[in-house]
């Protein structure tokens, strides 16, 4: 169902009052060939409200040729600022970044970060941005999950599919994704609402299974039959099952490359208006997949890069795999029970 501009116009105040974007700031709208036209002119509308001075940046594409989807994180590695400087320039002397392009996982991301410059990507389609508009509560939220992992030191995550995993952590930060960027240098994504860390560098050890009904990234598919990986230090080591366990080995295998099989991301799901049934309804190439990222009490892992930590690992495949039915535990403490999130009582 289509949402009318004045609800993505109050939508994109709302979330640009959030973000502490303030009468004279200097915002760029950076846009590329998959931008949502009423996306692009909604935002320009709110940020000339709040008296922001607005200049807008269309980059592009690059990779489609390499690509095996239409998804903007189908492919990582080259981006349209790569060797780009006159555009980086002008995103760095910003104050805040609207990425209405998918600038993810690039350097250049850090680069801009790194002066105070805020980035929100927003890319989803216009009416999931306003069902899952973020709010405080979100970040009151997805900051407790965060404050939990920085004290932990192991991540332990089970399944009645027989998912049994061990992560020790607290070489890389933990990442809080709440929808907004309230903070100076702040990067975030509207939508989301999750928690996530990386496992100690080839410490993961285990079984991953990928059961009926678990959702596939950048697939956008639901698992038909389940899928069993093998996780030894830190890298998945076999992909068994039927037809989808097939179908992932030949994704992965068409990279060509060894950093795909690590283990990425770990976290869970914090976000209660985000659901694990919708993925149904999309057009397969209309969106990214944030309601099965964020919808609450997944367990969220990814293959490949963590460049995005500060770590070494680059490489251009990335699949996000968010698990139901899981019970996650940081050291002794559950924090997701059989998908159901245990917070209640706990603070930031
Ligand atoms: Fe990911």
């Amino acid at each position: 169902m289509a949402i009318s501009d004045h609800e993505l116009i109050e939508a994109w105040k709302h979330v640009l009052t959030l973000s502490k974007l303030e009468k004279g700031q200097h915002v760029t709208i950076l846009t590329g060939a998959n931008t949502y036209p009423q996306t692009l002119r909604t935002a320009q509308v709110a940020c000339q409200a709040l008296g922001a001075t607005i200049s807008r940046l269309d980059l592009l594409p690059v990779n489609g040729e390499k690509a095996l989807s239409r998804d903007p994180l189908a492919y990582l590695g080259v981006t349209p600022l790569t060797g780009n400087a006159p555009a980086l320039a002008a995103l760095k002397a910003s104050d805040l970044v609207l990425d209405l392009m998918t600038l993810l996982f690039s350097p250049e991301q850090h680069e801009i970060l790194a002066g105070g410059t805020k980035i929100l990507l927003a890319v989803e389609p216009p009416e999931i941005l306003v069902r899952l508009l973020p709010s405080v509560a979100d970040r009151q939220r997805v900051t407790a999950a965060a404050a939990l992992i920085e004290h932990a030191s192991l991540m332990h995550v089970t399944s009645p599919a027989g998912t049994a995993l061990s992560c020790p952590i607290g070489e890389f930060p933990a990442i809080s994704e709440y929808g907004f960027v309230d903070e100076p240098g702040r990067w975030d994504h509207w939508p989301s609402g999750f928690v996530l860390t990386w496992p100690n560098e080839l410490g993961s050890n285990g079984k991953i299974v990928i059961d009926r009904g678990d959702i596939l990234l950048p697939h956008k598919s639901y698992a038909q039959d389940p899928i069993e990986l093998q996780v030894t230090n830190g890298f998945v080591t076999s992909i068994e099952g039927g037809v989808d366990a097939a179908l992932l080995r030949d994704y992965v295998e068409q990279f060509n490359d060894p950093e795909a099989y690590a283990i990425s991301h770990i976290g869970w799901g914090l976000q209660p208006r985000a659901r694990w049934s919708t993925l149904g309804f999309l057009d397969r190439e209309s969106h990214i997949g944030m309601d099965a990222r964020a919808y609450e009490g997944n367990f969220l892992f990814s293959m490949g890069p963590n460049n995005e930590a500060g770590g070494d690992r680059t490489t251009a495949c990335h699949l996000d795999i968010p698990l139901r039915n899981c019970t996650v535990r940081l050291d002794d403490r559950v924090v997701v029970e059989n998908g159901k999130v245990l917070d209640r009582g706990v603070s930031s």
